[in-house]
Parts: C-alpha cells; structure tokens; sequence
C-alpha cells in the first residue's frame, strides 16, 4: 500500500509503536483480519533495539535483540499488517466516535479502534552537565554507544534491571564500571545482582547520588557525587556516565481526559481498554507490576482479540439501531 493510500484510508486499528507490544497487536490484528496500520517512528523494534542480548523470551536461550525485532516486525507483516515510519503528535476521539491521529509528517490518519503501544523515554538525572554532555559521554543506551568507551571508566546510574544489565555489558569495552546507587541496596532481580557481585570489573558505590556531571572540551571527566547519609562530596574520575533510572512513558500524545496513575502511566480493564472507549493500550506504559517483553506481548494479545471483540459489537449495536429506527 502506498503511503497517499495509507493516509486516506479508514482503518479497523491503529498501533502507535512499535516495539513488541507494538508488533505482536500488528500480528494478532492482521491475522484476525483486520485492517491494520502500525505507525513507528525509527525502525521497528522500540527497546529491543536497545538490547543486545535477550535471554527471557520463551523459546529463544539467547537471541540478539534486533534479530527478535525484525522477526517479530516480518511476522506482523507477513499476516497483513502495514508499517509507517512516521512520529505520532496527537491521539483525539472525534465525535463521530472514531480515533484521529495526527503526525509530525503532517497527515492524519482515521481507524475505529488505536492500541497505543508507544513505550517510554528515559528519565534525566537533571545534575548540571547531563544536557550539556549528552552525547559527549552521557548516554541513556550502553548497546548504541558502548563501543565509544574502549579501556575506560564508566559511571552508570540507578539501581534496577536496566542499570545492572547494562553495566555488566559495558564491561565487555570498560576497564572498570562503577554502579552508582543512592541506596543500599538494589531493585534489580537477584539473578541478575549476583552476576554483578561476581562481575570483577565492577564497583558498586553505595548510597551516592550525581551532583554534577563534570567535563572538558574533550567530554565527560568526572562525576561528582554526595553521600545520601553523611552529605560527604567526593569526585570519580570517569570517561562517559550512563543513566538508567527508569522512564516516562509515552502516554502525553492522547489528547482529552484518560485515567492514568502520577507518573502518567496509563489505567487499563482487563482488555486493556483505557477510560476512553474503543482506546487500547499495552506494554510499557501501562500500569502494571514489571514491564518485561514478555508482559508486553502478553498485554498486546490481550489488545488485539479485544479490538476484534469492540469492533463485532459496535458493529452489531449498529445494526441493532438502525433495525429499531
Ligand atoms: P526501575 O526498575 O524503575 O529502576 C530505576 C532505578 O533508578 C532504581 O534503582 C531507582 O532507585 C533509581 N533512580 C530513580 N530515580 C533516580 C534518581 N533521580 N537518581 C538516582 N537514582 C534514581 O527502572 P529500570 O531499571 O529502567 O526498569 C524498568 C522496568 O523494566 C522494570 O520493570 C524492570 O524489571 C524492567 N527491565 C527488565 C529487564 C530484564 O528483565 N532483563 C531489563 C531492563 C528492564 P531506587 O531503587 O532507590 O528507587
């Protein structure tokens, strides 16, 4: 389909992001039929790209994460799915009852149903020196800018599954990885701390938060850190600090009122129907327990068939009034 056909066309769904959660509703939806837009705004994948190595996903010990992603984005196409790059500015409920989405490209696109799937961004720190070395040494994607960092010292910060995933895959470039944490112990899974513990080249510093991220014309230098319990400061001198402390989710793009929890997390039923009806929504930034790729799909599954379910009984109520005329 070209990209005028895409734009002019009434679609049953459409799916904004897309990373698994994304492409397993494009997969689902496609397969039942359905006429299904999803629209990404880089290439298909979202956080998988950002992974190197996925070792908890059922059915694959260890599989690159671009190699699951492109798997999973051919799979959606291949049972009918469409897929444009595009970035989505705004998601409205018309008073006709079906959805509008508005890009940055400049189109609008119209569908009865949207899953949003559109993930999150990752948190700031908001020290001085994150924004002016981002790029010169601050990263929030050890895959995409490890390589840079070849026999150096790194900082990374934050305390959970991300923070100690990528710390210990920064250490196949690093001499030595410090994990700065703000408390005295960890949120990431125990698995995945006594790798760290037994990683030689890394340091955890406990309870120390960034004051300021510290640099020359050449990047990043030091960090500057302060006890959480004495409100000591002392410097560690590093080449690059790598920030993972959660994220925000991508929830901002629906426009009118939707529940959603304070960190903007959005509020499902049991299908993954948000407050606005015929609105959907899975992985990332919904609100749940743990947000794992697994989770996601699982979350998608659940959007799909219920799409096909709202579809069968608007559709039916629709019938039924204009019978009842
Ligand atoms: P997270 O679990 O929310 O952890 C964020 C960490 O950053 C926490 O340790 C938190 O400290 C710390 N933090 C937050 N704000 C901070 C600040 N201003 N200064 C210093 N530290 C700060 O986020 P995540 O690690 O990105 O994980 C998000 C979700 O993805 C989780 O559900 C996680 O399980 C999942 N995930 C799973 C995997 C995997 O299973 N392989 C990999 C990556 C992510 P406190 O602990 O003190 O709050």
């Amino acid at each position: 389909m070209t990209d005028e056909q895409n734009h002019n066309t009434q679609y049953d769904v459409i799916i904004v992001g897309g990373g698994p959660a994304g492409l397993c509703a494009a997969m689902y939806s496609g397969r039942g039929m359905l006429n299904t837009l999803l629209i990404e705004r880089g290439l298909p994948g979202g956080e998988l790209l950002n992974t190197e190595l996925i070792e908890d996903y059922p059915g694959f010990e260890s599989i690159l994460g671009r190699e699951l992603a492109e798997k999973m984005a051919s799979h959606a196409v291949k049972f009918g799915a469409s897929i444009v790059t595009d970035t989505v500015d705004s998601i409205e409920k018309t008073d006709a009852g079906d959805f509008e989405i508005k890009t940055q490209l400049g189109k609008t696109y119209r569908a009865a149903t949207v899953i949003i799937t559109a993930g999150g961004s990752p948190n700031k720190l908001g020290v001085p020196g994150e924004q002016e070395y981002a790029g010169r040494g601050v990263s929030y994607c050890a895959v995409c800018d490890g390589a840079f960092f070849k026999n150096e010292m790194l900082a990374v910060i934050g305390g959970g599954d991300a923070a100690v995933e990528e710390a210990m895959y920064l250490t196949r470039y690093a001499s030595k990885v410090y994990l700065i944490h703000r408390r005295d112990q960890l949120r990431a899974s125990k698995i995945l701390q006594e790798r760290l513990f037994a990683n030689p080249k890394i340091e955890v510093i406990w309870n120390k938060v960034v004051e300021e991220i510290e640099g020359g014309p050449k990047g990043v230098t030091s960090v500057r850190l302060k006890d959480t319990l004495t409100d000591e400061e002392n410097h560690v001198d590093v080449g690059g600090v790598f920030i993972f402390i959660g994220f925000t989710p991508n929830s901002g793009i629906i426009k009118g009122h939707f529940d959603h929890d304070p960190s903007g997390y959005i509020v499902t039923d049991s299908h993954m129907m948000t407050s606005i009806p015929g609105l959907f929504a899975a992985g990332d930034l919904r609100v749940q327990l743990t947000r794992q790729i697994t989770t996601a799909v699982g979350d998608a599954t659940t959007a799909a068939i219920a799409v096909e379910k709202y579809l069968t009984d608007h559709k039916a109520g629709a019938k039924e009034t204009v019978g009842s005329a």
